[in-house]
C-alpha cells in the first residue's frame, strides 16, 4: 500500500464538487441562491449549451469586496454562519460554504461584482485557482460566469442527460425558486432568447401566471393556515386543473425549494375524493418555519431536510387545502370564483 498523505486542495475541492455539482442546473441553482442570500431583487440568468458552454447569473446584490474574493472561492469559507449555534438556525439558503470553490473546481469563473455602483472587481478562476484579479468599472451586485462546465471531469460529463434534458432541469430550477420568491424579478434566457420573466412585485399568481400560463393561475385559489409553528401560504388548483405528474407542486421553506414526499401526499390528501386516480394537482406551497425546528444540513445540495414536527405541518395543509374545497363547495363551486 502506498503512504498516505492528504489530496492537495484543488483535488480535495474537485470531490467535493461532485456532491454539490451534479449537473449544470445544480450551478445556476447555487448562483440564484447566492444572489438571493445578498439580497437582489433582479436575477438574470442565461446559459448556452445546457449550460455546459456556459452559464451567466448576474444580480443586484451586495456585490463582494475585492480583498474577500479569495474567500468567496474556498471551500469551507462563508459569511452565512460563523458558529455551532448558528448552524441550528440557518436563515439563509447557503451556509456551507462550499459552492463557488466547487464550480470553480470543475469550470472556467469570472466573476465581475462591486459593492457600490461606482469600481469593482474582475477575477477568473479556473480548475481551482485563481488566474488573475484586476479593478473594473462595474455595477453594484455581482456577473458570474462559469463556461465548459465538467472540462476536467470527463466522467461527469458522460452521466448527464440529453442537452434537451439538461436544459428543461435548468428551466424548472429556475421556475421554483422563481414560485417561492415573487419579490424578486427573475429573467431566464437560452443564448439571450428569453424563456421567463417574472415581475418581482410579490403577486404570487401574477408569477405563476408568468411561468405556467394564464389559463392555470386564473384555476389556482389562495390558502393560509398556521399553528404555534408553521405558516403555509400559497395557491392550490381547483379540483378540475389537474397534472398527469406531480412535478406542477412546489414546496417552498423559508424560501428553499425542498423535496419532500410526505408534504406533497399532505397535499394530495387535502383535496380528499376530489382528484381522480394518477390526477395531480398544480401548487406552490409556501411554508414559513422558526429555522430552529428544521435541520438543512443533512445532504450537500440542501434540497432534502429534516423537519422536526413534520407530522404536524402536514395536517396543517391537509386542513388548509381541505377547508378550502369545502367553502367552494359551500359556495355553489369553484365557477365563482375570481
Ligand atoms: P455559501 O453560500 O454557502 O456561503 P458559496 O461558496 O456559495 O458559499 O459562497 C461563498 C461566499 O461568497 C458567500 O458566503 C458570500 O459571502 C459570497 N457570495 C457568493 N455569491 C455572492 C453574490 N452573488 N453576491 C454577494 N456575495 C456572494
Ligand atoms: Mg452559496
Amino acid at each position: 500500500m502506498a503512504k498516505i498523505h492528504e489530496l492537495s486542495e484543488t483535488l480535495s475541492n474537485q470531490i467535493a464538487a461532485g456532491e454539490v455539482i451534479e449537473r449544470p442546473a445544480s450551478v445556476v441553482k447555487e448562483l440564484i441562491e447566492n444572489a438571493i442570500d445578498a439580497g437582489s431583487d433582479r436575477i438574470r440568468v442565461d446559459f448556452i449549451d445546457a449550460g455546459l458552454r456556459q452559464i451567466t447569473v448576474q444580480d443586484n446584490g451586495t456585490g463582494i469586496e475585492a480583498d474577500q474574493l479569495d474567500l468567496a472561492f474556498t471551500r469551507h469559507a462563508t459569511s452565512k454562519i460563523s458558529n455551532e449555534r448558528d448552524l441550528f438556525k440557518v436563515a439563509t439558503l447557503g451556509f456551507r460554504g462550499e459552492a463557488l470553490a466547487s464550480i470553480a473546481a470543475v469550470s472556467h469563473v469570472e466573476i465581475l461584482t462591486s459593492t457600490d455602483d461606482i469600481s469593482g472587481t474582475r477575477a477568473l478562476f479556473s480548475a481551482g485557482g485563481k488566474k488573475s484579479q484586476e479593478e473594473a468599472a462595474a455595477r453594484k451586485g455581482t456577473q458570474i460566469t462559469v463556461s465548459d462546465l465538467f472540462f476536467n471531469t470527463p466522467a461527469r460529463l458522460k452521466y448527464l442527460k440529453s442537452p434537451r434534458t439538461e436544459a428543461m432541469k435548468i428551466v424548472d430550477i429556475v421556475n421554483r425558486i422563481a414560485l417561492g420568491h415573487p419579490d424578486i424579478s427573475f429573467t431566464l434566457s437560452n443564448q439571450s432568447k428569453i424563456l421567463l420573466k417574472t415581475a418581482g412585485n410579490n403577486n404570487l399568481k401574477q408569477t405563476v401566471a408568468s411561468i405556467y400560463g394564464r389559463p392555470i393561475a386564473e384555476k389556482m385559489v389562495e390558502i393560509q393556515k398556521s399553528d404555534s409553528d408553521f405558516e403555509v401560504t400559497g395557491l392550490v388548483s381547483k379540483p378540475e386543473l389537474t397534472r398527469s405528474n406531480r412535478n406542477f407542486i412546489s414546496i417552498l421553506l423559508n424560501g428553499r425549494y425542498i423535496k419532500n414526499f410526505q408534504l406533497n401526499t399532505a397535499i394530495m390528501d387535502g383535496y380528499g375524493n376530489k382528484l381522480a386516480a394518477k390526477h395531480y394537482p398544480v401548487a406552490v406551497i409556501d411554508i414559513k418555519v422558526d429555522p430552529l425546528l428544521v435541520d438543512v444540513n443533512v445532504h450537500p445540495t440542501k434540497q432534502e431536510v429534516r423537519l422536526s414536527k413534520e407530522k404536524e405541518l402536514g395536517r396543517l395543509i391537509v386542513q388548509a387545502i381541505s377547508e378550502i374545497m369545502l367553502e367552494q363547495n359551500e359556495e355553489g363551486g369553484f365557477d365563482n370564483l375570481a
